[in-house]
């Protein structure tokens, strides 16, 4: 995992692509994390500013999380569903000659309103991606690299090895910086080459702000969150140390009485990593017809072969997540997971 070679010819091919292309849509999954919302506001930057002429736009299908909204360039995302319909966002979805898809690995994971406009739209598609298990036949070219930090990173090779390196402008750094800061949880995994180091000390010399960055995401929570967050600990909190393994189910009602939306819980799930001798964590929360569940664990102990397996989710190693179609079996769906963990030798 720790040196990628890269095939300068398919860097070519994706820079022919681009420069033969008037609009180009960059895309990224439901639910869009810091590295999602990085990695396409990192990509349109640079390639605005290498090819001005060009109409590069972003599309997300939903809101992008209060966290990463003061992203550069975050404000011109087109989010294509939030409460209403964009009928911008399909247009431009449509109209593209190019569409990149960013950090997702299949069409299903843009969402059941965004994913038939996608699979209908004629243009070629880019997958620049860290997942594991690529629908590799709906790309026309793939670049993706399940082992590295994240998409952002990813972005960045993309961009040297397309020559585009005096592209990373101030605002391209700091995306980056966002997505490879989100998914490595602020170097603590998925961060063991030293090549991540050599590209964050690059993207520092283009001009991004660490300190901002990490305000932002670490340091901006409301009151709520914190709160929910000792509610959860306190009162939620299911251990099982025998298996190594610690969960929590959370109702919507008790997401609203804290004032604290879905997508702002996103980090609630590592917390019980931080206990000696818990090494998986899951956690489970009602949407509106189905469960969402997340996973995560420390060395190694993949969980995404858990998600897929049992719910045909997946993600990677240490950080999956899955949906389970029956939203009033939430405890069931906890006893499965534990039953898997359960089977496993190691703990
Ligand atoms: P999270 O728990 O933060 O929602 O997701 C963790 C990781 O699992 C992410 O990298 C995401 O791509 C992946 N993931 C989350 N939900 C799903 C899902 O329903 N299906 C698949 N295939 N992957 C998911
Ligand atoms: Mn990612």
């Amino acid at each position: 995992e720790d040196s990628f070679s890269f095939d300068t010819e398919k860097f070519s091919l994706l820079k022919q692509r681009i420069e033969r292309s008037t609009k180009i849509c960059l895309l990224s999954h439901t639910a869009p994390d810091g590295d999602a919302v990085g990695s396409v506001c990192g990509l349109c930057d640079a390639l605005r500013s290498a090819y001005p002429e060009k109409d590069v736009q972003m599309i997300l299908p939903n809101a992008i999380p209060r966290i990463v909204a003061d992203l550069p360039l975050a404000k011109e995302v087109l989010i294509h569903h939030n409460g209403t319909t964009n009928q911008e966002a399909e247009r431009v979805l449509l109209d593209a000659d190019l569409i990149c898809c960013l950090d997702f690995q299949s069409p299903k994971r843009v969402g059941n309103l965004l994913a038939p406009i996608l699979t209908k739209s004629k243009a070629p598609k880019i997958l620049i991606d860290h997942h594991l298990y690529p629908e590799e036949n709906f790309f026309e070219l793939s670049f993706s690299f399940p082992g590295m930090s994240s998409t952002a990173e990813l972005v960045y090779h993309c961009l040297q090895g397309m020559g585009l390196a005096s592209a990373i402008t101030p605002n391209c750094a700091q995306s980056l910086l966002c997505g490879i800061i989100t998914d490595t949880g602020c170097f603590s995994y998925q961060s063991e080459s030293p090549r991540v180091f050599c590209v964050v000390a690059d993207l520092l010399s283009c001009g991004a702000n660490k300190t901002l960055l990490i305000d932002q995401i670490f340091h901006r929570n409301t009151t709520g969150q914190v709160k929910l967050r000792g509610y959860v600990l306190d009162r939620k909190l299911q251990l099982i140390p025998e298996i190594g393994a610690a969960y929590f189910v959370l109702e919507r009602e008790e997401l609203e009485s804290f004032g604290v939306s879905d997508s702002d819980t996103e980090g609630f799930v590592n917390e019980p990593l931080a206990i000696e001798g818990i090494y998986y964590s899951f956690y489970i929360r009602r949407r509106e017809t189905y469960l969402k569940i997340s996973l995560r664990s420390s060395g190694d102990r993949p969980v995404n072969d858990i998600a897929t397996k049992l719910f045909g989710g997946g993600g990677h190693k240490n950080a999956a997540g899955a949906e389970y179609p029956n939203p009033d079996e939430a405890e069931k769906v906890a006893q499965m997971i534990l039953e898997e963990i359960r089977n496993r030798k190691k703990i």
